[in-house]
C-alpha cells in the first residue's frame, strides 16, 4: 500500500498514543476531526492507529468533500464502520506490551454522546476505552502558521466591526437593536457570530453574561460588549466598553483598575508561565484595589475552532503557556446593581512574550 502523507498533528496525535500505550483512537467531534485533517464535517469517524494507519468515515453526503479537502486520507463509509481489535493485537498492540494480556487499547473522547460511545463499545468489542479529550485539546492549544494567519483575519475583522457599530449606536437604541447591528455586520463582513453577542447598557454589565434585552440606551450611561465574529471557521472574542463623558468617578476608578489588570497580563503573558500564575497577575492586582470578589471567573481561555478552548487561563491551572497559544485576557469587576467592566483582547503567545490580535482603542 502507498504510503499516506499525513498532517504534524496527525503525527503529534499518533506519537501520543504510543506514549499513552493505546492501539488506536477513534475521533467523532467535529473540530477535533478538523484539527487533525482539515475536514469540517458533522458526521465524521477518524479512526487512527498508533502504527500510522488513518482512515476518515462519513457518509455519501461527505465523500466528494472528504477527497477534495484531503485527497490523502483514505476514506471509508462510516455505517461499515468496525474497529479490527485482531489486526491491532497482531500488529503487535495490546498483546505485545508486558502485563497487557492482550488488551486492546483504544483513546476515546469523553465528550462523545452515549448513544455514541455505546456504537462506539460496540464496534470494538473487547477493547478498553482510555479517554483522550484532554490529549486532543493540548495539540489543538498550539496554533499551526496557517490557524494563526486566520486567527488574527478573524480578530482584525471583529476590530473593523466595533468601529463600524460604534457608529450606528444611537442614544434611543436598546441592547437587543444594538447587538444587532453588531450580528447584521458579522454576517454580511464574516461567517456571523462565534458566539451570542452581549450588549449591556449601565447596570445590566454587572451580570457578565446579561442576554441583550431591551433595556433603552440613553447615550449616558456606559455600555459594555462582548463580541466575536467567526471567519474561515475561526473565532474571534473581544470586549470593549463605551464609557461615556459622564461616567461616575466610582465607574471610571474601576475601569481604571481593570484596564491595569489587562494591560498587566498581557505584560506578564509569555512562553513558560503557568496559566494559573498569569491568571493570578490580573486577579492580585484587583485584589489590591478592593476588586478581589468582583472578579469571579477566570482570566481567559483559548481561542480556535471553538471560542472556548484549551488553554484554560484559570486559578491554579499548571499547564504552562506556550509560544503559538492564542487566548484571551479577559478582566472584570461586576458590582452587582451598579456596574460592570470587562476588557477582553486575544494574544498570540510568541517566544519573546506576546503579540496582542485585538487592536481597537480600550
Ligand atoms: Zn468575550
Ligand atoms: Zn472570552
Amino acid at each position: 500500500m502507498k504510503k499516506q502523507t499525513i498532517t504534524p498533528r496527525l503525527e503529534e496525535f499518533i506519537r501520543t498514543l504510543k506514549k499513552r500505550r493505546l492501539d488506536a483512537a477513534i475521533v467523532r467531534d467535529q473540530a477535533n476531526v478538523r484539527a487533525l485533517t482539515g475536514i469540517d464535517c458533522d458526521n465524521a469517524l477518524l479512526a487512527v492507529c498508533a502504527d500510522g494507519t488513518v482512515v476518515f468515515h462519513t457518509d455519501f453526503r461527505y465523500i466528494p468533500m472528504a477527497h477534495r479537502v484531503a485527497p490523502w486520507l483514505k476514506t471509508k463509509d462510516i455505517k461499515k464502520f468496525k474497529l479490527d481489535t485482531s489486526r491491532l493485537r497482531a500488529a503487535g498492540g495490546g498483546a505485545g506490551r508486558p502485563g497487557a494480556k492482550g488488551e486492546v487499547r483504544v483513546g476515546y473522547e469523553s465528550n462523545l454522546t452515549v448513544a455514541k460511545f455505546e456504537a462506539l463499545k460496540k464496534s470494538a468489542k473487547k477493547a478498553k476505552f482510555v479517554d483522550v479529550l484532554s490529549d486532543l485539546h493540548a495539540i489543538r492549544a498550539v496554533k499551526t502558521d496557517d490557524e494563526i494567519a486566520k486567527l488574527k483575519a478573524a480578530a482584525a475583522l471583529n476590530d473593523e466591526i466595533w468601529e463600524k457599530a460604534q457608529r450606528e449606536f444611537k442614544p434611543g437604541m436598546t441592547e437587543r437593536q444594538m447587538a444587532r447591528v453588531i450580528r447584521h455586520l458579522m454576517i454580511e463582513l464574516g461567517d456571523g457570530e462565534a458566539f451570542e453577542t452581549i450588549v449591556c447598557v449601565g447596570a445590566n454589565a454587572a451580570e457578565c453574561h446579561h442576554v441583550p434585552d431591551d433595556t433603552v440606551w440613553d447615550g449616558r450611561l456606559p455600555v459594555l460588549v462582548d463580541m466575536g465574529v467567526r471567519l474561515n471557521g475561526y473565532c474571534s472574542d473581544m470586549t470593549r466598553n463605551i464609557v461615556p463623558r459622564g461616567a461616575s468617578a466610582r465607574y471610571r476608578e474601576v475601569y481604571k483598575a481593570v484596564l491595569d489588570a489587562n494591560l498587566a497580563a498581557i505584560a506578564a503573558a509569555k512562553p513558560g508561565i503557568s496559566a494559573g500564575a498569569l491568571d493570578k497577575v490580573a486577579r492580585d492586582l484587583l485584589a489590591k484595589r478592593g476588586l478581589g470578589k468582583a472578579f469571579g471567573h477566570s482570566l481567559g481561555h483559548g481561542v480556535g475552532l471553538e471560542i472556548h478552548e484549551a488553554p484554560m487561563v484559570a486559578k491554579r491551572q499548571k499547564t504552562a503557556l506556550k509560544a503559538g497559544m492564542v487566548h484571551s485576557i479577559e478582566p472584570g469587576a461586576y458590582l452587582e446593581n451598579e456596574l460592570g467592566v470587562r476588557i477582553e483582547d486575544l494574544v498570540l503567545l510568541t517566544p519573546g512574550g506576546c503579540e496582542l490580535l485585538s487592536h481597537s482603542a480600550k
